[in-house]
């Protein structure tokens, strides 16, 4: 179903209030790794509505290595960002981890994010599927374009077609950069489906003195959108930090992505 064989028009995702995701449009989705707090919120919302930027990331509920690591706000944290972001037209989206959160998260979510670790958790991929809400699925930690696929088809069957699939980098040998940032997969995903394609150069890369450069690159690639980490101060970031923007730098990316896309 999710194939450019079944369905040659490509898929456009209404977020609502005009905001669009899919081909025609270039999409940019910024924000913290974590959200922290209602200061970080309404900071991250004032510079995405400086930059006349619709969508907001964020996670409350995080998926963290250590155990002993920041998790997140949890669902107090989302309806605080929620509450921010419907002041300030921002759309907004997160990730969820398991299907018993589905529900306490539906009305204050905009897009629900899978995360890479989660890319194959075929319940959540079930239960999303019967949601109604947009989702971006990310490709899993080592995971295949086939698999990414596969996973965006539990989706689809189960009667959700709004999804944006995205790449986030894999798992490799390479000790010089946190994953490698696999932008073979735009073109071939662009051409083997009818669904966006979102890169995500942040995790993909993991050094903040990188994401802007492959943020680029995956525009020319051929991506329907970017999302991103940015905070005022990335050194204090709770989660993330190494690989956050700040203000300044979200800026001047913003400014050159929208540059590319016209180019493209
Ligand atoms: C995130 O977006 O902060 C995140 C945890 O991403 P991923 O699932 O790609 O690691
Ligand atoms: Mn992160």
């Amino acid at each position: 179903l999710i194939s450019r064989r079944w369905r040659v028009e490509p898929t456009r995702i209404d977020l609502g209030d005009g905001v669009m995701v899919g081909e025609g449009n270039f999409s940019i989705m910024a924000g913290p790794c974590s959200i922290e707090g209602e200061e970080q919120v309404e900071r991250v919302v004032a510079h995405l509505v400086e930059n006349n930027v619709k969508i907001m990331r964020g996670g409350v509920f995080k998926p963290r290595s250590s155990p002993y690591a920041f998790r997140g706000l949890g669902i107090d944290g989302l309806k605080m960002f929620h509450r921010i972001c419907r002041e300030n037209g921002i759309k907004i989206i997160t990730e969820v981890m398991q299907v018993s959160q589905i529900e306490e998260m539906v009305d204050y979510v905009d897009v629900f994010q899978v995360g890479a670790r989660n890319s194959q958790n075929f319940n959540l991929l079930d239960a999303l599927g019967e949601a109604q809400k947009p989702v971006l699925l990310k490709r899993g930690i080592s995971g295949t374009l086939e698999e990414l696929l596969q996973a965006a088809e539990y989706i689809f069957s189960n009667g959700n077609e709004k999804i944006m699939l995205c790449e986030r980098g894999i798992r490799g040998y390479e000790k010089a950069y946190r994953n490698i940032l696999d932008l073979n997969a735009v073109p071939v995903l662009k051409e083997k489906t009818h669904l966006p394609v979102i890169v995500d150069p942040s995790h993909g890369i993991g050094l903040r003195d990188y994401v802007a450069s492959m943020a680029l690159a995956s525009v020319m690639a051929g991506a329907d959108g970017v999302i991103y980490e940015t905070h005022y101060t990335p050194e204090k970031a709770f989660s993330d930090g190494q690989q956050t923007l700040n203000f300044q730098e979200s800026e001047r990316l913003i400014k050159r992505m929208r540059q590319a896309y016209e180019l493209r």
